[in-house]
């Protein structure tokens, strides 16, 4: 699906004027683009249906050419099929997941759990996979890892019996996760047991876990669970792969169902909460940044600083002064983050930036750099000890505070300097810019 779509955009960019004939074009590769990964057809039409009526009748704004416009539509619409619905409560409950073979169940399970011990609650496992052999000590191994107790009665072929056991053993649990049986394809008898643990277990969430690569094949198997058990949710494993999510789509669409988190790497911390505009950016890809820049700067009042910073990022020259101002537009919109994620071989640098920096952190960066030389700041290099003491005495702060301060300067100045030095990419920003 992401192919398709960076098609109908590409398109859109390599067209000198944009009109109703054109606009219908587009809608028509949208459509194909959309049924081809097996959205459902009602929902294409309105979708494509109110990005043609919206590119007809609405008035691009100022200074913003007509291709901005369609390709900002189009994006917009694409977040609002993904948009409709509130994250895991946090608050007791049951959670079943489901899924075929090799989606990322049990993996998920671990991850979920440590997600909520991480919150505070207690959180039990019930390994009712009942087809794979070692599917209770990976389940087992996992939950150790987190420190969540595992329930399971290895040998046991009803996996009915064991989930009631389980929510039994465990009910002093706040969080109750159960892990179930796939299979290599849709079969009857995997349906009738899921519905079956559902029924005997009411878990709150009903959560389908789906491989990102899964393709045309999300929305049969999306309406399959769905009707055995009503999915509540989508977790989307493998995102760290080649694959973009484009069948996430069809599932959301398929059950009504959000999405919940993606999960982003083998490892137990490897889940991140989802975020629409973040996947969508994603998907559509770097044939989209010019776009996708411009709606970031609209999204932010002082628009220049963007602009100010990616001449930064393609100029090798990066100061304390720079990563503040980084900072604080990060900290205002969220742009570069969206940025960063579009920028192939980036994704990874993400965590060198702070991206969530809070007010807090920012004012006492600041009241540090206050205490600093202006040469200092140009060259951070030269801060170190008897400065750092120096510096900190000045700002009424601890010297580990600075080194903090340096620490995220030296991690951002790092990702600055990766892009500068692609000179692949630095065309393609200083294109953008
Ligand atoms: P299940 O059969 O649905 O329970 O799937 P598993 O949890 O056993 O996962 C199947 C394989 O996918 C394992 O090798 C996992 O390590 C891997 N896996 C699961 N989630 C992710 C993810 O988000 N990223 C990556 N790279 N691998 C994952
Ligand atoms: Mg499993």
């Amino acid at each position: 699906l992401g192919k398709s779509l960076r098609n109908v955009l590409d398109r859109i960019n390599g067209s000198s004027a944009i009109d109703e004939n054109l606009i219908k074009d587009i809608c028509k590769e949208l459509q194909r683009a959309l049924l081809q990964a097996d959205v459902n057809v009602q929902l294409v039409l309105r979708l494509t249906n109110t990005v043609r009526d919206r590119a007809l009748n609405e008035k691009p704004d100022a200074g913003k050419s007509s291709k901005q416009h369609v390709t900002r539509i189009i994006y917009e619409e694409l977040v609002n099929l993904l948009k409709n619905g509130e994250p895991v409560a946090l608050k007791p409950q049951t959670i079943l997941l489901v899924g075929l073979y090799g989606q990322g169940k049990t993996t998920t399970a671990g991850k979920l759990a440590n997600f909520f011990i991480k919150k505070g609650f207690s959180v039990g496992l019930i390994g009712a996979d009942v087809y794979r052999p070692a599917a209770y000590d990976q389940l087992k191994q996992l939950g150790d890892k987190v420190g969540a107790e595992v329930y399971g009665e290895p040998g046991q072929k009803d996996a009915v019996k064991i989930v009631k056991d389980g929510l039994e053993k465990l009910a002093d649990k706040k969080i109750k996760i159960i892990d179930s049986s796939g299979r290599h394809a849709l079969e009857d008898d995997l349906i009738k047991e899921i519905s079956d643990i559902a029924e005997a277990a009411k878990p709150q969430e009903r959560i389908l876990v789906l491989d990102s690569q899964v393709g045309q094949q999300a929305g049969p198997q999306a309406d399959a669970f769905n009707k055995a058990v009503g999915v509540t949710g989508v977790i989307l494993t493998k995102m760290d792969g080649t694959a973009k999510g484009g069948g996430a789509l069809s599932a959301v669409a398929t059950t009504d169902a959000r999405i919940v988190f993606l999960g982003v790497g083998e490892h137990i911390r490897d889940l991140e909460s989802f975020d629409a505009d973040r996947f969508i950016s994603r998907l559509l890809g770097m044939g989209d940044l010019a776009g996708l820049v411009e709606i970031a700067k609209e999204e932010m009042d002082g628009s220049d600083d963007i602009e100010e910073l990616a001449r930064k990022m393609t100029s090798g020259k990066f100061t304390l002064n720079d990563m503040y101002m980084q900072m604080k537009a990060v900290k205002k919109m969220g742009a570069l983050r969206k940025i960063v994620n579009m920028l192939p071989g980036m994704s990874k640098m993400e965590d060198k930036i702070d991206f969530d920096a809070s007010q807090a952190k920012l004012d006492k960066y600041k009241v540090i750099m206050d205490s600093m030389t202006n040469q200092e700041k140009e060259e951070p290099s030269l801060i170190k000890g008897k400065r750092i003491e120096r510096i900190a005495l000045g700002a009424g702060v601890e010297s580990s505070e600075v080194r903090e301060l340096l620490r995220q300067y030296n991690n951002s100045r790092k990702m600055m300097s990766s892009v500068s030095k692609d000179r692949k990419m630095r065309k393609r920003m200083q294109k953008q810019f």
